[in-house]
């Protein structure tokens, strides 16, 4: 997705959570036990972390696939950028664990790394949130969201929204009204939800934008930088 239109959801920490909770029982349920988590970086940090604590589980290997490179831009076919321990999963029972699955590349290149170079016993897979449009079938899904979108994280909220006003900023200054007005009509976010799921922090993504070479202040208002 390259376009400067798109539907974009804001999550909250109470809302993940549950999915992780979701996850964790049907884990649980399935009777599998496994020994380590793999998360995904970074996405499957947050979720592979809760899930070791949910699942009773010590043991937590970080393994990172590159192929986006910003809010809903594709980059090339993924990498690994930095693999598993040599040690981490050999012989052991492995829950490889991400946030969402869209192509379902990350994932299957995930396990295939996994399976092909560090001879782990039995490998599967869980996300919080699966999109139809995924080549990948999860063993464990919090939930499948019924159309695409691009889902905003609590942990790499400032992130994406610094992204995302980098898109609406332009030559023509825009006050925080008209910022807020080109999210909503371009990437979908309603100003109500927003201040529920973030209150009060448009300001510090504006700072933010600023800092980070996004954003300049001119005009009564902020432009592209
Ligand atoms: P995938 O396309 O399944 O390989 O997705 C790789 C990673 O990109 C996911 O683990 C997310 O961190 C991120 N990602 C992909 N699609 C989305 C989306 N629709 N919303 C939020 N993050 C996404």
């Amino acid at each position: 997705m390259q376009e400067d239109h798109f539907k974009c959801k804001l999550t909250t920490w109470d809302y993940i959570y549950d999915l992780c909770l979701d996850v964790a029982d049907q884990v649980k349920d399935s009777g599998y036990g496994p020994d380590v988590i793999v998360a995904l970086a970074r996405g499957g940090w947050f979720p592979g972390r809760v899930l070791c604590d949910l699942l009773g589980l010590d043991d937590l290997e970080s393994l990172k696939i590159e192929h986006y490179v910003g809010t809903a831009r594709t980059g090339e076919d993924p990498h690994i950028r930095y693999p598993v321990a040599p040690d981490a999963v050999e012989g052991k029972d492995v829950l490889v664990v991400d946030d969402i699955t869209d192509t379902g590349k990350s994932l299957s290149w995930a396990v295939d790394h996994i399976e092909e170079e560090h001879s782990p016993g039995r490998v599967d897979t869980a996300v919080l949130q699966f999109l139809e449009s995924s080549t990948a079938s999860p063993g464990y899904v919090g939930e499948v969201l019924d159309e695409w979108a691009w889902i905003i994280y609590p942990w790499n909220f400032i992130e994406d929204m610094v992204d995302l006003v980098g898109r609406v900023l332009g030559d023509e200054p825009l006050d925080m009204g008209g910022v807020r007005r080109e999210l909503r009509e371009r990437f979908e976010l309603d100003g109500l939800w927003f201040e529920v799921a973030q209150p009060n922090r448009m300001e510090e993504v504006m700072e933010e934008a600023e800092r980070r070479g996004v954003a300049t202040r001119g005009g009564g208002g902020w432009l592209r930088a």
